[in-house]
């Protein structure tokens, strides 16, 4: 019962505070969905733009509180601006290795014995399933993407809220 009262309370709150209109347009993207009026005036375009910000700015901020450099960085491989380059194998090759074809591999070297190979990782992301350019705003801004990369690797949910 208390259940349906808050979200009673809630919508009331939506209603008042978004204005919905009669037509609103879902987008979809990863990890999150917008709702939103479908048509806007330009005094509402840069309410969202503002609303949208304040929530940037709270996202990288927790992010710089989860993973802040430190005096190591200027060691750490990830925040030098230093990554291995993804090795790019054919999906014919990984099928016919008994590998699935979204696979990350993990290059592995003995060394001296002429070979490099390549193995499927045991985890399914890490920080270069993040592009470039992400990735250098995201050590501008202070924050260790090697520390980052182990907690993509492990999943670890570090907001909540
Ligand atoms: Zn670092």
């Amino acid at each position: 019962m208390k259940k349906n009262k808050q979200e009673v309370t809630m919508q009331q709150e939506m209603t008042t505070k978004t204005k919905f209109s009669n037509e609103v347009t879902v987008q979809v993207f990863d990890a999150v969905m917008l709702l939103r009026n479908t048509n806007l005036t330009a005094l509402e375009m840069v309410q969202i733009i503002s609303t949208l910000e304040d929530v940037v700015d709270d996202l990288y901020n927790a992010l710089v509180e989860a993973f802040p450099q430190d005096e190591m960085c200027g060691d750490c491989s990830f925040c030098d601006g230093y990554l291995e380059d993804n090795v790019n194998v054919p999906d014919w090759a990984k099928v016919e290795a008994g590998i699935a074809p979204d696979a990350k591999l993990f290059l592995c070297v003995e060394e001296g014995s002429g070979h490099i190979m390549l193995e499927p990782t045991e985890y399914k992301h890490d920080i270069t399933d993040i592009d470039e350019d992400m990735r250098m705003r995201l050590v501008d801004m202070g924050i260790c993407l090697g520390e980052m990369n182990e907690s993509i690797m492990d999943e670890e949910v570090i907001y909540r809220g």
